[in-house]
């Protein structure tokens, strides 16, 4: 049953019970009280009727008594007084159960007498007097009529007192019902909290715990049912609400999650493409490097510049690494370092190939750049530091290597990206160091192949004729003597026939090697042609030329060729020197008195030393050479 069909029950039930109440106790307290009143009113009225009738018989005897008009008069007003009484006494009892009582018969007697009593009166007054009868009668009549009412007066009385009685009993009666309603209220009250303690505060005292629950984030413990009236359906739509909730909480929970796993993945995916953006910059800075150290490269420069760039290059490209460039030394065979950059962890100056494993294996060497861990190389002391060796191969042939060393008990990897990265960079940096060096080598060859004959390795011809141009003019500004000796192999013709052209090549090559080496460092020494060569020495007066003419001469007379461990016998020269000023002042004046000299030799029977003639005195030779050196091997011929 719902609660507000309960409580509409208990009001009725409570209005009822109230009414109920009210009438019984109001009901005969008002009976009474109307009956006392009726019942006073009455006795009241009796009592004045009485009073009336006795006034008016009073006048009647006062009449009777004096017999005069003025007094019957009187007496009329007072009779009529009464009658208008004893009217008005019947019409308040006329409709009464007490119309048939004691009192209307004393009423109905009273008028009765009344009507006797002014008969006799008013008899008395149309028959004149007789005075005697008269007042008897007049008198009896009064007698009786004061009787009545006497009587009368005194019944009303009893019955106003006893109606009073009747009040009183009415108003203890009230007064008992009043206590048995108020114990009756008690009852009710007490019954009222028990039934609000146990339909409406326990219940709702339950819902403020639910609810209460529900307002802490509570969303698992459902709310109890309690009942079907109002409270439990709002104990009900509660549990809705805390179902919805849980289910929107849910809900909300599961996409949190989803849009925290999406925005977790999104962060990865974002991270992920920033480093991947941060490694293609990286990479696009470092092809970016090692395209400008490719251009600067391909420009001709200097050894030493070139080892310059590399080094600038390999430093900004390994931050943290020092590197070195060794190059294969010719004499020895050995790597040799050309330049390094870092702070100086490559130590060594120059290693053998076989204590460097990139060479050994013909692949990069890597240590502690990753796994597989490798043994460091023999040529680098630091042995717990990260290092990498890597072949410089251009064209096939391998050139040198580079050296790359971190700080020690470090992996690089995680510094510069991947091993492979790493690996990448290094080898692409020493492709491009190596393209260089080869370039750089090819280029000097072909400068050299352009300088010296490619037999002999002397310079060429067109190099001493600008050798001698520069060192005229240097002799001419500082002073200084120059002397040109024109050397030419007696027979040769005859040497190739009786050898070979191959035994030819090889005299050639000794000869011109016997030069070189037996000459000074700022000594000239070229193959002007064939089997001709041209010294140029200059410092040097044509005393000193003469004879170190002359000890070439010697020196070569006296070489022993063999070839493939054959006696391929001796050549000997024949030499014309010529001085600078004295036989010429230009070059080709020079080597023009020189040839004259050498064909002055060759006349006089080869083998020697000729002196140029002088211009001015063609036959003044001697002059100019000590007697020692013009004797030395032959005679002096003009
Ligand atoms: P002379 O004593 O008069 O100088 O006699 P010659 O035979 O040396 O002079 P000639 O001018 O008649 O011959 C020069 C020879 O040198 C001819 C040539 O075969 C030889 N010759 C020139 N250049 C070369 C070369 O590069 N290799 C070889 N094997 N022989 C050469
Ligand atoms: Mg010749
Ligand atoms: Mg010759």
């Amino acid at each position: 049953m719902k609660f507000r069909h309960r409580i509409t029950a208990l009001a009725t039930v409570g209005v009822v019970l109230i009414g109920l109440a009210a009438f019984s106790v109001l009901s005969p307290v008002l009976a009474s009280n109307a009956e006392q009143e009726s019942a006073f009113e009455r006795a009241l009225l009796a009592e004045r009727v009485g009073v009336e009738a006795q006034d008016a018989a009073r006048l009647g005897e006062v009449f009777v008594i004096s017999g005069s008009g003025a007094d019957l008069i009187a007496f009329e007003e007072g009779a009529t007084r009464f009658e208008r009484s004893v009217a008005r006494y019947r019409t308040l009892v006329g409709d009464s159960a007490l119309a048939e009582g004691p009192v209307a018969e004393t009423v109905a007697h009273v008028a009765e007498s009344w009507a006797d009593v002014r008969f006799a009166v008013s008899g008395r007054a149309a028959k004149v007097i007789v005075p005697a009868e008269a007042t008897v009668r007049i008198t009896g009549a009064i007698g009786s009529l004061t009787a009545s009412l006497e009587d009368l007066s005194a019944e009303e009385s009893q019955r106003a007192r006893e109606a009073t009685s009747r009040v009183g009993a009415s108003v203890v009666a009230a007064r008992t019902t009043v206590v048995v309603l108020g114990l009756a209220a008690v009852a009710v009250i007490v019954a009222l909290t028990v039934f609000s303690s146990r339909s409406v505060a326990r219940p709702l005292t339950e819902l403020d715990d639910a609810v209460q629950r529900l307002a802490a984030g509570d969303l698992e413990r459902p709310v109890p049912p309690l009942g079907k009236d109002e409270i439990g359906e709002v104990a009900s739509a509660v549990e809705q609400l805390r179902m919805s909730l849980r289910e929107a909480l849910f809900s909300l929970h599961s996409e949190i999650e989803e849009r925290t796993t999406t925005e977790e993945a999104l962060a990865e995916a974002n991270h992920e493409l920033n480093r991947l953006l941060d490694g293609a910059r990286h990479a696009s800075d470092e092809m970016n490097a090692m395209g400008e150290m490719g251009e600067l490269l391909q420009a001709d420069l200097s050894w030493d510049e070139a080892y310059a760039v590399m080094a600038s290059y390999g430093r900004r490209l390994f931050e943290r690494l020092d590197g070195a460039l060794y190059l294969y030394r010719a004499s020895d065979s050995e790597l040799e370092r050309k330049v390094d950059w870092g702070d100086n962890r490559v130590h060594a100056e120059h290693y053998r190939p076989d204590e460097c494993w990139s060479l050994r294996t013909g692949k990069p060497h890597w240590v502690r750049f990753g796994e597989p861990d490798l043994p460091a190389c023999a040529h680098i002391d630091a042995s717990d530091a990260c290092s990498a060796c890597v072949p410089l191969v251009a064209h096939g042939e391998v050139l040198g290597t580079i050296v790359l060393i971190g700080p020690a008990g470090e992996s690089l990897t995680g510094e510069q990206g991947t091993a492979e990265h790493m690996a990448g960079i290094v080898a692409a940096f020493a492709g491009r160091v190596a393209l260089a060096i080869s370039n750089m080598q090819l280029r000097e060859t072909l400068r050299e192949q352009s300088l010296r004959d490619p037999l002999t390795g002397l310079y060429n011809r067109r190099i001493m004729e600008e050798a001698l141009t520069r060192e005229i003019a240097r002799a001419g500004r500082e002073v200084t003597p120059l002397v040109v000796g024109l050397i030419d192999i007696d027979h040769f013709k005859e040497f190739n026939d009786t050898f070979g052209h191959e035994a030819g090549d090889h005299v050639l090559r000794e000869v011109g090697a016997y030069l070189r080496d037996n000459t000074r460092a700022g000594d000239v020494v070229c193959r002007f042609g064939g089997e001709e060569f041209v010294v140029i020495w200059a410092g040097t007066d044509i005393t000193a030329g003469f004879s170190r003419a002359e000890a070439l001469r010697q020196g070569v007379g006296d070489l022993a060729f063999t070839l493939d461990g054959e006696s391929i016998g001796q050549v000997t020269l024949s030499i014309g020197v010529a001085l600078l000023g004295e036989h010429g002042d230009s070059g080709d004046a020079l080597l023009s008195a020189a040839d004259a000299a050498l064909y002055a030799a060759k006349d006089e029977g080869r083998d020697r030393v000729v002196l140029a003639l002088t211009p001015e005195r063609p036959h003044e030779r001697e002059a100019l050479v000590p007697e020692a050196d013009l004797s030395t091997r032959s005679p002096r011929i003009g």
